[in-house]
């Protein structure tokens, strides 16, 4: 499959001159299946962009399809949607596998954020594309792939995590990871769902010092980050969701410090990236 980043940043969009080496768009990865199928992760900003890109294609004439996995309904993972050109194309048919346990509570958040009074696009009922909600369950099936979702904490609320595997090969989403309290232990639940990813996507919004004076938001340092690799036995770490706030010297510099912590934890043979938009990775 492979892995390409259209947004990598946490919390808020963050275009300008010091975010351009890794973008200033909000989560959305595309896995794009060795059997031709696409798979979106999240609908942030970037999702925009892709978008844009696939309408090049069968999603310009109304022949596309895609499922969307969807961790939570921060504005960073849903801002996107309104901006997706593929869903104003009729014909084009997503479906949306999102969290809460009830597909009519999620098309209500998600019918929310296009109320006229935040949005021009006034309501999803003007996506001419067929568009189906669903509530991701522990274990799913997703344009034919098999997917596993594990809901973890976020702060005060919770998100899911994504595992999906084709032919053996096994990437896993774990963003907006936030454990109440200082110097927790990884998450049982969330090491076993990345036991063994090939690809282990996990937020490192934070440097210490920043996470610490805003734990209650529910972000993961590169720290916490390289110990869930660590503690899954993950093969490669893709670093993601960084704060609006850091530069790319500062993503470069927690690049730097995320290796270091990955050999102190005895992590030294697991692979480490910084996503960048733009990027793609095939495993
Ligand atoms: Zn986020």
């Amino acid at each position: 499959m492979k892995i390409r980043f259209w947004g990598v940043r946490g919390s808020i969009p963050a275009p300008g001159p010091d975010t351009i080496a890794y973008g200033g768009n909000t989560s959305c990865v595309s896995i794009h299946t060795a059997s031709g199928k696409l798979v979106i992760v999240d609908m942030g900003t970037g999702l925009m962009h892709l978008g844009n890109h696939l309408m090049a294609g069968a999603f310009g004439k109304g022949q596309g399809r895609a499922a969307i996995l969807l961790s939570h309904t921060h504005w960073d993972h849903i801002q996107g949607l309104g901006f997706f050109a593929p869903v104003f194309i009729p014909g084009n048919h997503f479906t949306v596998f999102g969290p809460g346990g009830s597909p009519n509570v999620l098309e209500e958040i998600l019918e929310g954020q296009m109320d006229p009074n935040f949005s021009p696009l006034q309501t999803l009922k003007n996506f001419a594309a067929i568009f189906d909600v669903k509530a991701a369950t522990t274990a799913f099936e997703a344009e034919d792939l098999r997917v596993s979702a594990y809901e973890h904490v976020h702060g005060t609320t919770t998100a899911l995590a994504f595992r999906i595997e084709e032919a053996g090969k096994v990437f896993v989403y774990a963003s907006d990871v936030g454990q109440p309290v200082a110097d927790a232990p990884p998450d049982p639940g969330l090491v076993a769902l990345a036991r063994g990813a090939d690809v282990l996507l996990h937020d490192t919004t934070y440097r210490p010092s920043d996470q610490a004076t805003r734990r209650n938001r529910g972000f993961s340092t590169y720290e916490d980050a390289a110990a869930m690799a660590v503690a899954a036995q993950a093969r490669r770490l893709v670093m993601f969701h960084y704060d609006q706030d850091y530069s790319d010297a500062d993503v470069d510099s927690l690049r730097d410090a995320c290796r270091a912590s990955l050999d102190t934890l005895g992590g030294q043979d697991i692979g480490l990236e910084a996503a960048r938009e733009g990027d793609e990775l095939e495993i």
